[in-house]
């Protein structure tokens, strides 16, 4: 998906509707992968002698959730704000950028996101949240490290 710049005047943006091949964000991981074509619905708006791209991108890439080891699906859609400012090369690529945007979709740590009762949606397993009085390490250490504070007291 790209731009002459010369062929936009402030008078008249470019709409860019599309869709754009998943082979362009590159993204085959161990626990991501983009596999569905992305949707993008941009405008070219010249401003001075910049242009100003705006819009929004739609696709569902795939994500290996980290509690029950299943690929699940990860809609994202994303507003696109993007500046380029003079001087502008003959054509502009906007494929790096709409690559970036959906990138920046993927949370850190993936996880299917469970039912109110705890329920995986892909399994179907349950899982328990913690509960607040267990005797986890965690919670020892934290009292523990309370105990020590007290006694310099
Ligand atoms: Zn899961």
């Amino acid at each position: 998906m790209n731009f002459v710049p010369a062929l936009i005047d402030e008078m008249h943006p470019l709409e860019l509707k599309g869709e754009v091949s998943a082979e362009v964000l590159g993204l085959n991981e161990p626990a991501a992968r983009g596999e569905q074509p992305i949707l993008a619905e941009l405008l070219v708006q010249k401003e001075g002698d910049d242009f100003l791209v705006t819009g929004w991108l739609q696709t569902t890439l795939s994500l290996l959730c980290g509690r029950c080891a299943v690929w699940f699906p990860w809609p994202v859609r994303t507003q696109v704000e993007h500046l380029f400012e003079a001087p502008h090369p003959s054509g502009i690529d906007l494929t790096p950028f709409i690559r970036e945007d959906i990138l920046l979709e993927l949370p850190l740590n993936a996880a299917c996101r469970l039912g109110a009762d705890g329920r995986c949606p892909v399994t179907g397993e349950f899982y328990q949240p913690r509960p607040e009085t267990s005797g986890s390490l965690a919670s020892g250490e934290v009292w523990e490290a309370l105990s020590k504070i007290k006694t310099k007291d």
